[in-house]
């Protein structure tokens, strides 16, 4: 049984979230936070697709679950 992701965040795609250049902030339900730079995003999860399908792969360094995480943006300041 899995649990689906938290996405706290207002892209329904990846190529949208790095479009925007928002960094991703991965917070797992054991506490450990991790976080993900635009750039390394569409490489990390092997392409674009919907947030949430993609997310749900992620494995937790920390205790191993997947899908036990709040992942939300971390918008690029502009000037
Ligand atoms: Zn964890």
């Amino acid at each position: 049984m899995s649990k689906r992701p938290t996405i706290e965040a207002p892209y329904g795609t990846l190529g949208e979230w790095t479009a925007d250049r928002a960094d991703m902030r991965i917070k797992c339900a054991c506490g450990r936070t991790m976080n993900m730079p635009a750039a390394n995003i569409l490489g990390r999860f092997k392409g674009d697709g919907e947030v949430s399908s993609k997310v749900i792969r992620l494995r937790c360094r920390g205790c191993g679950r997947r899908g036990h995480a709040t992942v939300s943006s971390i918008p690029i300041f502009r000037r």
